[in-house]
This record gives C-alpha cells, sequence and structure tokens, in this order.
C-alpha cells in the first residue's frame, strides 16, 4: 500500500471512529481523594452522562497534594474523548504557585462546559468551643500556636481560601496538607486538626449532623441549603470570597464530532431534575446551559487565570 493511501485510510477510520463516539466506557479522572467535594461533582456529572451517551462513564480518583497529577495525565492521554478531566478553581490558580507545572491549563485541553459553583464553609473539629464566627476568631488568635489548618496542598481550592483567610484576619497557622478534603475531613472529625475550609459538597451533611462546627460561608450570600450560617462580609472578614467552579476537559486535539457528543452528554445531564436537586442540597448552583460549553469555559478559565495570578504571585506562596 502507498504511504499516500495509507495515511487517508488512517484518516478515515479517525473520522468514522469519532463519528461512531462512544463505542466503549469512558473515565473521567478526579484530581483529588474519593469521597471528597471534586469527587461528588464528579461521580453525580460522571453518573448523568452516562445515560445519554450510552456508556458508562468511570470515575477514576488520580489524588495529589494540589491536584496537579490528573491535568498532567490526562493532557498526555490518547485524544479520543474516552479519558476526560473533571477539575475545579485550581486549573486556574495552579500556573501562578507552580513554576514547574507540566500543563498549560489554556493550551493543552479542549474545554467541554462548566458544570456548577460551589461555596465553601469554615469548619472546625467539635473541640473547638467557640460558639459563633466572633468566639471563633477569638479562639483562633488567643491560641494561634497549637491551631492548625487542613488543606489539600498548595493550589487546592483549601489552600486558596485557607491563603485568603489567614490573611484577612492577618494571623497564620500550621498547615497540614493532603491529597484531598475526604481524607482531611476524616482528621478534623478524629480532632487531629483544628479547622478548614471545604466546599458545601463535602460538608453540609456533616454540618447538619453536628459532627463540626460551621462559622461562616464563603460566598457574597447566605447559602439556601445552609441558611443559619453567615457570610464572611456579614462577620466582617473582607477579601476571601471565593466560589468553587467546575469544568470538564479533554485533551488538546480531540476531534470537534467527540467533544460535540461529550458537550450535549454535559448538558443533558445537567439537565435532569434529579442532578440539581443533588446539587442544589449539596449547596450548588448548577450553571445556566448558556455557560455549558466549551467557550464559555475557556473564558472563564482565563478570566480566573486573569483575576488570581497576580494575587498569588503578590503573596509570593509558590509551592515548587
Ligand atoms: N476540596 C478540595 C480542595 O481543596 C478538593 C477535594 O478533595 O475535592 O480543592
Amino acid at each position: 500500500m502507498s504511504r499516500v493511501l495509507a495515511v487517508v485510510l488512517a484518516l478515515f477510520s479517525t473520522a468514522a471512529a469519532a463519528q461512531q463516539f462512544p463505542t466503549k466506557n469512558l473515565n473521567m479522572l478526579v484530581p483529588y481523594a474519593a469521597g471528597g467535594p471534586t469527587d461528588t461533582v464528579a461521580r453525580v456529572t460522571a453518573q448523568a452522562m452516562g445515560k445519554p451517551l450510552g456508556q458508562t462513564v468511570i470515575v477514576e480518583n488520580r489524588p495529589s497534594a494540589g491536584g496537579i497529577l490528573a491535568p498532567e495525565q490526562v493532557k498526555n492521554a490518547r485524544p479520543d474523548g474516552y479519558t476526560i478531566l473533571i477539575h475545579h478553581i485550581g486549573m486556574a490558580t495552579t500556573p501562578a504557585l507552580y513554576r514547574n507545572l507540566r500543563f498549560k491549563p489554556l493550551e493543552d485541553f479542549e474545554p467541554i462546559g462548566l458544570i456548577n459553583d460551589v461555596p465553601m464553609t469554615i469548619i472546625a473539629n467539635d473541640k473547638v468551643p467557640a460558639k459563633d464566627f466572633k468566639e471563633f476568631l477569638t479562639y483562633l488568635k488567643a491560641n494561634k500556636d497549637k491551631v492548625s489548618y487542613a488543606n489539600a496542598g498548595i493550589g487546592a481550592a483549601s489552600h486558596l481560601c485557607g491563603m485568603l483567610f489567614m490573611s484577612a484576619i492577618q494571623t497564620d497557622f500550621l498547615t497540614v496538607p493532603y491529597k484531598g478534603t475526604a481524607p482531611a475531613m476524616n482528621d478534623l472529625l478524629g480532632g487531629q486538626v483544628t479547622f478548614m475550609c471545604d466546599q458545601t459538597t463535602n460538608t453540609t451533611s456533616q454540618i447538619k449532623s453536628g459532627k463540626v462546627k460551621a462559622y461562616a460561608v464563603t460566598s457574597a450570600k447566605r447559602v439556601p441549603s445552609l441558611p443559619d450560617i453567615p457570610t464572611l462580609r456579614e462577620v466582617g472578614v473582607k477579601g476571601a470570597e471565593v466560589g468553587i467552579w467546575h469544568g470538564l476537559y479533554a485533551p488538546k486535539g480531540t476531534p470537534k464530532p467527540v467533544i460535540d457528543k461529550l458537550v450535549s452528554s454535559l448538558q443533558e445531564a445537567l439537565k435532569d431534575e434529579t442532578v440539581r436537586k443533588r446539587f442544589a442540597d449539596l449547596g450548588a448552583e448548577t450553571y445556566p446551559p448558556s455557560q455549558q460549553n466549551p467557550a464559555a469555559l475557556q473564558k472563564h478559565l482565563k478570566a480566573e487565570m486573569d483575576k488570581w495570578g497576580p494575587l498569588i504571585k503578590k503573596a509570593g506562596v509558590y509551592a515548587d
């Protein structure tokens, strides 16, 4: 067979495979530990996308401190749509935090769409005696040498929130990094660490059952599913507002017909009433259909990189 014919046939079979996509299960890589907030959003989304795709979307956790491993693995995966990435705001903050990051968020991926926005909560273990935020602040300042703050490593949402919070109250604490806030929550429940900032997707049930104490939410408005918890602004803490948005990505070079199918299945999944209700019960707000697409995700990612990059660089924090 001539080389030209071989190339034409190869192109033809790639195009045919893209048209038939998907003919087998997909893998959705999650940058943090199983049982945590990013994992929860991943599992709800993956299950709902499975229906319109007609295949199972298998969630695979690739935990690493700061969540930098999963994006690198998806960047290097075959660009055929069978390996996709779910990530949160960390996709926008890690470039400013790691000098040697091995992926470029805006260049190495095909964006699929925005999923939802999740507020964070400032929570402490139940041995902390403070009844409200004012008492909690007094407690933190009085015990600053004993207090520890759990996060999911540099670049995680919990790191960003902690950094903003510590700077707003002008007090630093010993920081304990984990590979996700699921293991951090275990240690918080066990009393090994004092407090953390984590998405409502991971904290709502622990707050409602009284296993942890909640002092504030990081959103501009109170969270409907946790109406008794004040916002940071209400309690007088400025500059620590942060929302954790989630997006879906495929490796750069994934064929357009494949991306189109992934986009339409994400949109179908997010239309599902049970998905929207599950997210709302966990304090998450699903993005409107106009944002559940590649252009909106790419625009948001760039805006968030432009927003957080200079602030992080000014703080002079680097992971490597
Ligand atoms: N909440 C974590 C973070 O701080 C991530 C996770 O475990 O899902 O980014």
